[in-house]
């Protein structure tokens, strides 16, 4: 039976990820009708995504939101106790490598049960050129060894590792417009996933790619591009993912963290 006196729980959703808005969609009390929102209604919960800020025009989750950055560990823990957040989850792209740390530490500081949610990553098949390397400059030099005219789908904000690189020709897809350093040679094509192999494979003939650059970022809505670049015999940098921090439970998605908080809000409540 809900406690009637107590305050719906909080959950604080780091996010920026489609997960971030399924799980946001799922929890919050209010779905409003879109088509993410899950069917089964979960308990009453107050639920909050955050988000960076990073993105111009971002797609909204349900539930509350707030934008910009918390200040580091030691802000977001404050975030956590004056705002009462019951469970944190960390929800952000598998490459936000900062935010990620810094929740580990704010969670234990504020003493919050804290998980992460990661999509699985992608993994190579048969005809798959790939080129595996751990960091944005390990990718940028193994590119002159591979091909002149390059997809670069890694973010616009890392493209200063890539403004060394004056012999390649790069075509530079992003949500916003870049800003330098970046290559000299690039041409930016504006737009955010998801993307159909059509699509993909049309972009890589235009443009005459001969080599692709991406994180392993393991989302449905951008892999496309993998078979496209495997169907035209195009190898891929495939960058791969920093772990998630030590001690800091893992799921896959936003059905098995909606799970994790059932079972810790029911053993929290049956004290
Ligand atoms: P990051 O390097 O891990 O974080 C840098 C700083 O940005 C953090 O220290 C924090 O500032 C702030 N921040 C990051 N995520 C935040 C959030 N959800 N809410 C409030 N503040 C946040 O992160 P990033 O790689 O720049 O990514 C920023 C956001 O974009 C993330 O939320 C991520 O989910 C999303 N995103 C990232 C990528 C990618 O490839 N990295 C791709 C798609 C979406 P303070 O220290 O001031 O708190």
């Amino acid at each position: 039976m809900p406690d009637a006196a107590r305050p719906p729980r909080h959950v604080l959703i780091l996010g920026g990820t489609t997960e971030a808005r399924r799980l946001a969609a799922r929890l919050a009390p209010e779905p409003a009708g879109a088509p993410e929102h899950a069917p089964a209604p979960e308990p009453a919960l107050r639920v909050t995504t955050s988000l960076a800020g990073r993105v111009a025009a971002p797609r909204l989750p349900a539930g509350e939101v707030r934008i910009g950055g918390f200040g580091g560990p030691e802000g977001l823990a404050r975030w956590l106790r004056e705002h009462a957040v019951d469970a944190l989850i960390d929800a952000t792209h598998p490459f936000a490598d900062t935010i990620s740390h810094n929740a580990a530490l704010a969670a234990a500081t504020a003493h919050v049960p804290l998980l992460a949610v990661r999509r699985p990553g992608w993994v190579p098949g048969p005809g798959d050129a790939w080129h595996q390397v751990t960091s944005l400059d390990e990718a940028a030099a193994a590119l002159p060894a591979l091909g002149t005219r390059v997809f670069l789908t890694t973010g616009r904000m890392g493209l200063a590792h890539f403004a060394h690189l004056t012999g390649l020709w790069f075509l530079v897809r992003s949500v916003d417009a870049p800003e330098p350093p970046h290559p000299p040679r690039m041409e930016v094509l504006l737009d955010r996933g998801p993307f159909t192999v059509e699509g993909e494979r049309a972009l890589l003939r235009a443009h005459r790619i001969d080599v692709l650059v991406t994180k392993d970022s393991g989302a449905a809505a951008t892999a496309a591009k993998l078979t496209a670049a495997r169907e035209a015999g195009v190898p891929v940098v495939v960058v791969r993912r920093p772990p998630v921090p030590d001690g800091v439970p893992v799921v896959e998605g936003p059905e098995a963290a909606a799970e994790w908080l059932r079972g810790l809000f029911s053993a929290a409540g049956s004290h």
